[in-house]
C-alpha cells in the first residue's frame, strides 16, 4: 500500500501557514494551518468548533463565485481544509485572509449555535477562536503563492 500524500510532508518543517494539499482537475485542497507539529498548543475542539462555524458562515457570504465546496477541521485539531473548485490560488488566499480578518474582529454571536442547526451547542469557545484568529492573520496576511508549497 502507497503511502497518503499527508505522510510525505516533512512535518518537523511544517509552520503555521497556508498549503495546497492536493490539487485533482479543477479541484484544489488547501490546508490552513494554524499549529506547528508537535509542538502545540493546538486548537481546544472548542475553538475548532466556533472557527469552523464562523470560517463557513463568513466563507459563504464573500465567495461570489461559489468556488467553495467544502471545509472543515483536520482531525488532529491543528487546522483546517477547504476544498475549491476553479479558484486562482490569488483569490483563495484572498478570501481566507479576509475571513481570518473578520473572524479576529467578530463582535456578534456565533453564527449557527441552535439546536436544529449544530450537532453540540454546548462545546464553543468565541475567546479563544479569535485570538487564534488573530495569531493565523499574520501568517496568511504575508502569504504568496510559492509559499503553498508543503516543505518536503
Ligand atoms: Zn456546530
Amino acid at each position: 500500500m502507497e503511502r497518503s500524500a499527508n505522510r510525505l510532508i516533512d512535518h518537523t518543517k511544517l509552520v503555521p501557514g497556508m498549503y495546497i494539499a492536493s490539487i485533482n482537475g479543477d479541484v484544489t485542497v488547501y490546508e490552513l494551518r494554524f499549529c506547528r507539529p508537535n509542538k502545540g498548543p493546538f486548537l481546544t475542539v472548542e475553538a475548532q468548533h466556533t472557527l469552523s462555524h464562523l470560517y463557513e458562515q463568513i466563507l459563504e457570504n464573500i465567495d461570489e463565485r461559489n468556488a467553495v465546496l467544502w471545509f472543515g477541521a483536520s482531525a488532529s485539531c491543528s487546522g483546517f481544509y477547504m476544498v475549491c473548485r476553479s479558484i486562482a490560488h490569488s483569490d483563495a488566499i484572498a478570501m481566507v485572509s479576509q475571513a481570518t480578518e473578520l473572524i479576529a474582529n467578530w463582535d456578534k454571536e456565533i453564527p449557527g449555535v441552535s439546536a436544529k442547526e449544530c450537532s453540540d451547542i454546548e462545546r464553543h469557545d468565541l475567546i479563544s477562536a479569535k485570538k487564534w484568529a488573530q495569531m493565523f492573520i499574520s501568517k496568511v496576511k504575508n502569504i504568496t503563492q510559492d509559499m503553498l508549497v508543503y516543505p518536503c
